[in-house]
Parts: structure tokens; sequence; C-alpha cells
């Protein structure tokens, strides 16, 4: 856990005493963490691990069907609608995803990828977006880009309330 925090943002490493001695125990750090907003807390975790979790997809799926619900969102053939947004959001998100053209390398022959400017992860995008989708462009656009930035504008809510609420409490 001590480790994943160190990673999740330098900042937050514990200071070191000249003796070695780190001033954060891991009791500390398990405090803050129970304290914080579970979703949160898994959402930071699993983006971590570059991962997500059969627990974090139900509760990222009941995230999504509160919202269409708040928002009176209309849409047709909503179940397959609705995994085909989570899977978007996970892979955009949440999940390590690789360029397939260099591997994550960063590199073909020598030369850097171009296909993903040499970050070795896929560069998501409208049209990449759509076609995960399973719609053209323009209807990404006119319906589905203000939707899919909601949802993710929800799930960034509860990731930073843990965040800053874990941080707060590490200081
Ligand atoms: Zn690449």
């Amino acid at each position: 856990m001590f480790e994943l925090l160190v990673r999740l943002n330098p900042k937050s490493a514990p200071m070191m005493r000249m003796d070695g001695v780190s001033e954060l125990t891991s009791a500390d750090i398990a405090a803050a963490c129970a304290g914080a907003n579970k979703f949160g807390v898994d959402i930071i975790l699993a983006k971590i691990a570059g991962k997500s979790t059969k627990d974090l997809d139900a509760r990222l799926y009941d995230m999504v069907v509160d919202l269409i619900a708040k928002e009176k969102w209309k849409m047709r053939g909503k179940s397959k609608r609705i995994e085909a947004l989570l899977d978007l959001i996970i892979a955009e998100h949440i999940n390590e995803t690789r360029c397939a053209s260099c591997h994550g390398t960063k590199f073909i022959l020598a030369k850097q990828c171009t296909e993903c400017n040499a970050t070795g992860y896929i560069r998501f995008n409208d049209s990449l977006r759509a076609q995960l989708l399973g719609v053209d462009k323009s209807t990404f656009c006119k319906v589905w880009k203000e939707r899919y930035f909601r949802i993710l504008e929800v799930l960034s809510a509860n990731e930073y309330d843990s965040y800053y609420h874990i941080r707060r409490l590490l200081k």
C-alpha cells in the first residue's frame, strides 16, 4: 500500500529523517485510506495497478445507471450502450492501454512511434471513441461526447475526493 501511494504522487512520499526512518507508518496510511470514499480509493488503486476489477466495474456501472436516470438521457439499447461507454471509460482512464503499433516500446525499428507520439500508450480522440462506441464520429460529437465527459466528471470527482482526503491526512 505504501509503495502504491508513493507511486501515486512523489509528493505524498514521507519525508525521510537523517537516520532513514520514515515518519509515516503503514498504520497512518491505512487509517487515511480507511476514512476515504471507498469508490474513489478503488479508482485510484485500479489506476495504479493499470487494471480495473470486477467490483469496480460493477460500481462504475451503477454510477452510470444513476447518472442516466438523473440526467434523463434517452437511450436505445440501453444496457449495451452502458457497457460500451464503460468499456471506453475504463480503457481510456483506468486500464493501462499500450499502443498496438509499438506495443508500448515507443519505437518502431529504432524510429519514434508516430501512432502514439512515442508515449507507448494508445492516443484516444473522438474518432477512436466513436469507433469503440460503435457510432459514427458526428453522432458521437452530437450525442455522446457530452455524456461521456459528464460520466468522466463524476468519476473524477470521486477520485479527487479520496485523493485529497488521503493527502490531507498524510501531511
Ligand atoms: Zn506506439
